[in-house]
């Protein structure tokens, strides 16, 4: 019997529409078996978008009435698709002055760095951004792996934290994300109307493990400064107000990519572990972040995205599973990295993460692919490339 089109682990339940098993994070299946982004992605359909985005509307004009000679308002940009989308919505539709934050991971891809500055000079905005010490990083990877079961703790808390930061520092309260919480997160559906992001949705969804849990192992709470976000005081001084643009307008995300392509020359590149060329494409550690899932969840990125397409029409659902049966077991290139930077050793890896895989998984083999798909550029930080290139003369 032929495997294609079924689930790589069939045991588990999986939503009837799409393809995402019942090992999600916060899954919520109804009584048709449906999963709630799928029930969210039907209610998109008949939002009020045109009424959604005179809200939009309404909200900037108070933002830059209120700002005066300010920024009217924090885009934290990664050079990601989203954040270029955004910077395009609100400096060319809205008129708005933003200052550009961002939080570096510090594991830039040379096209995520291209794109970022792209973005930068594209729309002629001001920008800070936020370099956490390579030291720091290599051994905040090595324990978020024991910690939270994935690669990227910083990540997940600067992103959030570091905004916040300069938004209570300067006074900017309006921070405006992008994609909405309704649209595959699974924590919220459209019909929950716009979401806001303030400290505690960031404590809740974004950081997993809580600062001080962090700390040992060479990391100290004074290294963690800015991992730490303000405290509830200090954000409802600054009167702090976050939104997700994708509340209000459309989310499109195939349609914005060819936009931004076409219109700016934003630039994909083959990501690891998924099909998909956009999503993630600052990075390089997304391989290991998405694998680490799979050996966790027993689904990775291939999966994700598979099941995006099969809600939007793209895909059917035996061809999201083939896709994501392709696609999510196969070993990342750049584990080569990851164990570099932590010290460990692959097989170690794959114990710690034997340790966070679900009780539905337990008695199951998870099994690994080796890759065979060429990969566009080195999966090595392009900073550190540049570094070794000049001051080691290797390349
Ligand atoms: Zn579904």
């Amino acid at each position: 019997m032929t495997e294609t089109g079924r689930p790589m682990f069939p045991h588990l339940k999986h939503c009837v529409r799409c393809c995402m098993p019942e090992t999600q994070e916060g899954v919520d299946f109804d009584d048709m078996g449906i999963c709630r982004s799928c029930r969210s992605t039907e209610i998109k359909m008949h939002i009020d978008w045109a009424a959604r985005e005179r809200a939009l509307a309404r909200i900037m004009e108070q933002a830059k009435a209120e700002a005066g000679d300010g920024y009217d308002c924090i885009i934290p940009i990664s050079g990601g698709k989203d954040s270029m989308f955004q910077m395009h919505v609100l400096t060319q539709v809205y008129g708005m002055k933003p200052l550009a934050v961002t939080h570096s991971h510090n594991w830039y891809s040379e096209t995520g760095w291209y794109n970022l500055q792209l973005c930068l000079e594209a729309f002629g905005v001001d920008h800070i951004m936020f370099t956490p010490a390579r030291k720091l990083v290599n051994r905040l990877a090595r324990k978020s792996l024991v910690k939270i079961g994935d690669t990227c703790w910083h990540c997940h808390a600067g992103v959030g934290s570091f905004p916040l930061h300069i938004a209570t520092k300067f006074r900017i309260p309006l921070l405006i994300w992008g994609e909405s919480l309704a649209e595959s997160s699974g924590r919220a559906t459209y019909d929950d109307g716009p979401q806001a992001f303030d400290r505690e949705t960031f404590t809740r969804i974004s950081a997993k493990s809580r600062v001080p849990e962090m700390v040992g192992d060479g990391i100290t709470m004074k290294d963690l400064v800015l991992y730490e976000p303000p405290s509830a005081e200090e954000c409802e001084a600054a009167g702090i107000k976050g939104i997700y643009l994708g509340d209000y307008m459309f989310w499109d995300d195939e349609r914005q990519t060819e936009f931004l392509r076409d219109e700016y020359g934003w630039r994909e590149t083959t990501m690891e572990g998924t099909y998909k060329c956009y999503k993630s494409a600052e990075c390089v550690m997304p391989g290991m972040h998405d694998f680490t899932c799979y050996l966790k969840r027993g689904y990775g990125r291939g999966t994700f995205h598979a099941t995006m397409d099969v809600r939007n029409g793209l895909l059917t659902r035996e061809e999201g599973f083939e896709l994501a049966r392709q696609t999510d077991s196969e070993r990342p290139a750049i584990m080569d990295y990851y164990c570099e930077i932590t010290g460990y050793t692959e097989a170690e890896v794959l114990d710690i993460m034997k340790g966070h895989r679900l009780a539905q998984l337990k008695d199951v083999e998870v099994p690994v692919r080796q890759k065979n798909r060429p990969h566009e550029e080195p999966l090595r930080p392009y900073m550190q490339r540049l570094l070794e290139r000049y001051r080691d003369g290797k390349e």
